[in-house]
């Protein structure tokens, strides 16, 4: 006899999350499918969430502790007690400032939102006084440094756009990213709604809009400063709005003078006439959403630049605090009235000498051999760091690298000493929040073989060091319970929670900022920023060149339908994912290709002066000519990225979340034939 349990997709595709039925008999999925009665995805269940139920049962799972003597040797079973035993020994003889742990997606696959793993990881981290960073650096931080310089980091509701947006900009926002998304503008269309694309290729979003601007990798700030050009030049503005709610408009209106369309021609390679056609568009329809993306177009030095120019356009047109305006459903942001309460200890964190949250840094750590034990946590490093092959150097230096995961990954190949099984979505309690509501991931199965949690393997560790309140819970619904009190939640609990039928509203505002109070120290939203001037960084938004290079493609990286990041091993160890995304594929253009002598389907080398990758060709005129682009997650592609620093050091704390992301940037050449 089988039952049915309501859960979340172990994918996060946050804010856009979507509710999933498990049909279970015998400790077996029978089927997974999309919740009809989940509020946020109403039975909606993509192509990636089909693929997670080849977790369950899956050959490649691990399933017990493993160790070896030397990297690149074999592994061999070991039991709990020896790895943990091992890895805490390791630590006391390193000395805590000589630890590290750094947390991938993968914590967050049973509780994206609620920061439940990440959080218990930085508990542990802040109690014992070791090492530990914040992993947004990787993915959204560097473009929300951006926003929350000018102010704008709260975003209104997919259902709020599809409700009353009529012109929806999706700015760098491929669909593939937040597949739960493409209901709601498909809706706004349908209504009559203006959907806009800008992004470096023609994404899947392109063709569900009605206008495509593809520009010059790393130019966003100049399309944005040449659409404030004209807005101010045409007194377009809205002065009422902008008086009340904004600082800086004068210089502002003075420094965009400067950027005209033609201007940002030469920079975007969009023309000045279809620039200003967009400007006028944008500022005439009320209300209009911008919805931005929330990693890929900031994997560039210039990228928070980006998001500090784009953030001014809702404030000058007055796009702010109405229904249908502001931004839209952006990866780690939240919604008006959005509260929890955190497990991390922040406060708890003895002195020491910390590597600062920028990634460089922590490069930088590894490679002097300042870090001696690395905890990695469901993630898979050395496929998303920038730089990669000096990660790799780095953690290779290490005395211990451990790894607690579903699957091997690159990362566990190349530099892993021990092996830690991890638990799935199914088979530990978890808890999501999309940007309405929670909603409980009950554990549904036991644990395959010898898999554990995070919780259970932190606790472990903690007894070990004599953490002695590290977890003070009963259980992991205990902890749970501690997030939610909160009074946002309205203090909930698991207990009441699991009541409702796992569902639970939160009471936020589908409206971003209806008071109109900013995330500024002004309060307002700042067009000029004292806290950017303070820290050596312009106090207009600007754009600045990426730096020159012999090399001359602009190498990009970003989402696919089917894969997530560097999840279940590239998506290789899930059968479905993985025939559908089978090796590194590089799109490039007729153009380009036909110059190196490069056909479609063809073996092709892309190297520059960092490494080198193995792929094949896509010829296809969706990107133009001087850009490549390659999904992101494949080992490899960041062993062409810069790993110079974006920010300066001071800057990386300013907000809660870190910016202190790489550069990323790379310019690479294809070569036709495949490395020898
Ligand atoms: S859109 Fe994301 S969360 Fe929803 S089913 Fe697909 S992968 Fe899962």
């Amino acid at each position: 006899m089988s039952t049915v349990v309501r859960t979340m997709c172990p994918m996060n595709c946050h804010p856009t999350l979507c509710g999933m039925l498990v049909e279970i008999e015998d400790g077996r999925v029978l089927s997974v499918k999309g919740d009809p009665d989940n509020p946020d995805s109403q039975g909606f269940l993509c192509v990636r969430g089909q693929a997670s139920r080849e977790i369950i049962g899956n050959p490649e799972r691990l399933l017990h502790p493993m160790v070896r003597n030397r990297r690149g040797g074999d592994w061999r079973r070991a039991s709990w007690a020896e790895v943990l035993d091992r890895i805490a020994e390791r630590m006391h003889e390193a000395g805590r400032l000589a630890v590290a742990t750094w947390t991938g997606h993968g914590v967050a696959a049973n509780n994206y939102g609620m920061r439940l793993t990440g959080n218990l990881v930085r508990r542990f981290a802040n109690l014992y006084g070791c090492q530990t960073w914040g992993s947004q650096m990787i993915c959204w931080g560097l473009g929300g440094f951006g926003l929350g310089l000018t102010g704008v980091l709260e975003t209104s509701t997919k259902e709020d756009m599809g409700a009353h947006a009529n012109l929806i900009v999706l700015w760098g926002a491929n669909l593939a990213s937040q597949p739960n998304t493409a209901r709601h503008v498909a809706a706004a269309r349908r209504r009559g709604a203006h959907v806009v694309t800008v992004d470096v290729r023609e994404t899947e979003a392109a063709a569900q809009s009605d206008e495509v601007f593809v520009l010059r990798p790393g130019t966003d700030a100049a399309l944005a400063l040449a659409m404030m050009h004209v807005i101010v030049r045409e007194d377009l503005h809205d002065r009422a709005f902008v008086e009340r709610n904004a600082l800086g408009f004068d210089e502002l209106a003075a420094h965009v003078r400067a950027h005209s369309p033609a201007w940002a021609e030469a920079i975007t390679g969009i023309s000045a006439a279809r620039i200003e056609a967009l400007a006028r568009r944008y500022a005439t329809t009320r209300p209009a959403m911008i919805v931005i993306g929330g990693s890929s177009m900031y994997k560039g030095a210039n990228g928070w630049q980006a998001g500090r120019a784009v953030a001014c356009l809702p404030a000058l047109t007055g796009n702010l605090g109405v229904s249908g305006g502001g931004f839209g459903p952006r990866h780690g942001s939240t919604s008006h009235g959005h509260g929890l309460a955190s497990i991390a200890a922040n406060g708890r964190r003895p002195p020491g000498d910390y590597v600062i949250d920028q990634m460089p840094r922590i490069t930088e750590a590894l490679v002097a051999g300042r870090i001696r034990v690395m905890l990695l946590w469901g993630t898979n490093m050395v496929s998303s760091f920038a730089d990669a092959n000096q990660v790799v150097a780095g953690l290779r230096r290490c005395d211990l690298v451990a790894a607690h995961d579903l699957f091997m990954s690159d990362t566990a190949r190349e530099c892993a000493d021990v092996l830690l099984p991890a638990t799935s979505w199914l088979e530990e309690v978890g808890m999501k929040a999309t940007n309405t509501h929670l909603y409980l991931m009950p554990q549904a199965l036991e644990p395959p073989g010898e898999a554990r949690s995070a919780s259970w393997v932190l606790r472990e560790l903690a007894r070990r060091l004599d953490l002695d309140d590290f977890f003070p819970w009963a259980s992991d619904e205990g902890m749970i319970d501690a997030v939610l009190d909160h009074p946002a939640t309205g203090h909930a609990t698991v207990a009441q929670i699991r009541g409702t039928g796992g569902i639970h509203p939160q009471n936020v505002s589908h409206v971003a900022y209806p008071t109109l109070a900013f995330d500024t120290p002004s309060g307002k939203v700042e067009f000029v920023s004292e806290r950017a001037k303070r820290h050596g960084l312009p106090a207009l938004p600007v754009y600045e060149p990426l730096p020159s290079s012999p090399y001359p493609l602009e190498f990009r990286q970003g989402r696919t339908l089917t894969h997530f990041h560097g999840f279940y091993d590239h998506g290789r160890a899930l059968p479905s994912l993985a025939r559908a995304d089978a090796e590194p594929v590089l799109w490039i253009s007729p153009v380009d290709a036909a110059a190196r002598g490069v056909a479609d389907g063809a073996a092709i080398r892309i190297h520059n002066e960092r490494g080198a990758l193995e792929a094949r060709a896509r010829v296809t005129d969706k990107v133009p000519a001087g850009t490549v682009w390659m999904r992101d997650g494949w080992r490899g592609v960041n062993n062409l990225t810069s790993g110079a620093p974006s920010i300066p050091d001071e800057a990386c704390e300013l907000f809660p979340f870190t910016a202190g992301q790489s550069a990323y940037d790379a310019r690479v050449e294809v070569s036709p034939e495949p490395l020898g």
